[in-house]
């Protein structure tokens, strides 16, 4: 679900700045996409564990969609893994 100012928080989101300098940075802000992405890229190679956090952001009332998340995966953490996720 695409919410007014997201793309805003999505830009200022302090979790994915940090992230760019510490690439196992750990801690994801539930309404950003960008943080979602990086949660679920960071349960690989484990498929059911990356479901798992797919369905543990579904819980959170403003989080991305998952369609949302995996389009995120697929634009910004390319890798041959993303295409399992769809
Ligand atoms: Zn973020």
């Amino acid at each position: 679900m695409v919410v007014a100012g997201f793309m805003e928080r999505e830009m200022t989101c302090a979790e994915c700045k940090k992230a760019v300098t510490s690439r196992f940075h750990g801690v994801y802000n539930m309404t950003c996409l960008k943080c979602c992405a990086r949660l679920v890229v960071s349960a690989r190679p484990h498929k059911l564990h990356q479901e798992a956090m797919l369905q543990a952001i579904e819980g959170f009332k403003q989080s991305p969609s998952r369609p949302d998340i995996l389009a995120c995966i697929k634009q910004n953490f390319s890798q041959n893994r993303a295409q399992r996720l769809v």
